[in-house]
């Protein structure tokens, strides 16, 4: 914790329109005009570009904006969470790198010992050490209690086998927190535990997948007798399903993920414009602002039900059918947005689509309606990612009428 870390304040006293112009002139002055480029026109972010900007916030002192003062987090309350988010979409800041401090890190606090607080926690504030999420097998994504990987006790030790897939991040990442089965007994969540696994450690070898829009994002994560201390469990044997739940929560929840939305929807209200100064009105752009208006309506229900968990969070209220209402509205939605824009720029690009999409020798990577194009690749996967539309659906109903 370094320090210029703002201390925690009375609300009544705080002057958020003050706070919101200190947040832009510290973006303005600090955020390196290149990383900018990158996020604006939505170009591929990995580790390096996360890192540098989690780096620079550090200094700050604004590197966890979720987190309590006491573990080095910033001790906002729920208005200047969304102001910072939201200054940092509109300025294409990076967004913060979500394993560590959205997923991992909460967990570590709420069932960590004080061992492990001490080990892990500061490493994902200075964005030193990096996470990623080892839950999902070949036989286990929706029904995750049927996974298999395996952890047999062996002194000091667990000896680990078994197979993860969709592991974002893991070929950058430097810990895997991973659910393996630990017993076959009883009901299957029951057998179930949460280990932190370096990567390094021998035996673990990662291999990509390539998914539709031609980008590394995703993983197999094979893990052969692979020794991992038992100090490196979270919780007690058997509470993976306990420390599972309470993280999916969390990262449904994605605070940055509304207003990067709102910044998508300016870009595609510019491009509709473009066209309009550039070709004249016409009936298809006719019907492209009024699905943008509908998408902009839809935006400002999402901001609502954000803020809404944002704050149940903060009181320790928060639901798991607020998180996946919140999921399934978000990711729908920006499919809504990216479709939005494909049926604009597609034309333009139809007869070479897939191979110009990342950047071919020669095409320009700020090319911005390429990439929206990528982009719309790209979010068919998220209403996947963290739990299908289906299973949000089947959680909210669950949450609601019981069963
Ligand atoms: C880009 C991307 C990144 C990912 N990153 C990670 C990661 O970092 N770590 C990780 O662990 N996992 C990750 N995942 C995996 C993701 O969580 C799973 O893909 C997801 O949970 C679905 O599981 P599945 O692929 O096995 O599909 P399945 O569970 O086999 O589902 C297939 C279809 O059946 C439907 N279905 C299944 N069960 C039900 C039901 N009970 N009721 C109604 N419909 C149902 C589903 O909705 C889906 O349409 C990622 C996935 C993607 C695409």
């Amino acid at each position: 914790m370094n320090a210029q870390a703002p201390q925690p304040r009375q609300r009544d006293a705080i002057d958020y329109a003050a706070f919101r112009r200190e947040l832009v002139a510290f973006v303005e002055a600090n955020c390196p005009p290149g990383l900018r480029e990158i996020v604006r026109s939505n170009q591929k972010i990995g580790r390096e570009e996360y890192a540098a900007w989690q780096r620079i916030l550090h200094q700050r002192g604004w590197s966890a904006p979720n987190w309590p003062v006491e573990h080095g987090g910033t001790g906002w309350d729920l208005q200047q969470r969304y102001l910072f988010e939201e200054v940092a979409a509109e300025l294409d800041c990076p967004p913060l790198y979500h394993h560590g401090l959205g997923h991992i890190g909460p967990v570590i606090m709420h069932f960590g010992t004080p061992e492990q607080k001490a080990r892990f926690l500061p490493r994902i504030v200075d964005g030193s050490e990096w996470w990623c999420q080892g839950y999902s097998e070949p036989g286990a994504g929706s029904d995750l209690a049927s996974l298999k990987t395996a952890a047999r006790r062996d002194g000091d030790d667990y000896v680990i086998n078994g197979q993860k897939i969709w592991t974002s991040h893991a070929h950058e990442a430097d810990i895997m927190y991973t659910l393996v089965r630990t017993s076959n007994e009883g009901r299957k969540q029951a057998g179930i535990t949460l280990l932190l696994i370096p990567l390094d450690l021998p035996g673990i070898r990662i291999r990509p997948i390539h998914t539709i829009d031609q980008w590394h994002h995703v993983n197999e994560v094979f893990l052969d007798d692979v020794r991992v201390p038992a100090a490196n469990r979270l919780g007690q044997e058997g509470d993976g399903w306990k420390c599972a739940k309470f993280l999916l929560d969390r990262e449904r929840l994605s605070p940055a993920m509304v207003p990067r939305l709102i910044r998508q929807l300016q870009q595609v209200e510019e491009l509709i414009h473009s066209r309009i100064r550039a070709d004249g009105p016409s009936p298809t752009l006719h019907r492209a602002l009024e699905r943008l208006f509908l998408a902009q309506a839809s935006a400002m229900g999402a901001r609502e039900m954000l803020l809404s968990a944002i704050q149940e969070e903060m009181n320790g209220t928060l639901r798991s059918s607020k998180s996946s209402a919140l999921k399934l509205h978000y990711t729908e939605l920006s499919q809504q947005i990216s479709g939005l824009a494909y049926d604009l720029v597609a034309p333009r690009y139809a007869s070479r689509l897939l191979p110009q999409v990342p950047a071919a020798d020669g095409a320009d990577d700020r090319d911005i309606e390429r990439q929206l194009l990528h982009t719309y690749l790209f979010y068919r996967s998220r209403t996947i990612a963290g739990g299908t539309s289906e299973v949000q659906k089947n959680v909210i109903a669950r949450d609601l009428f019981g069963g």
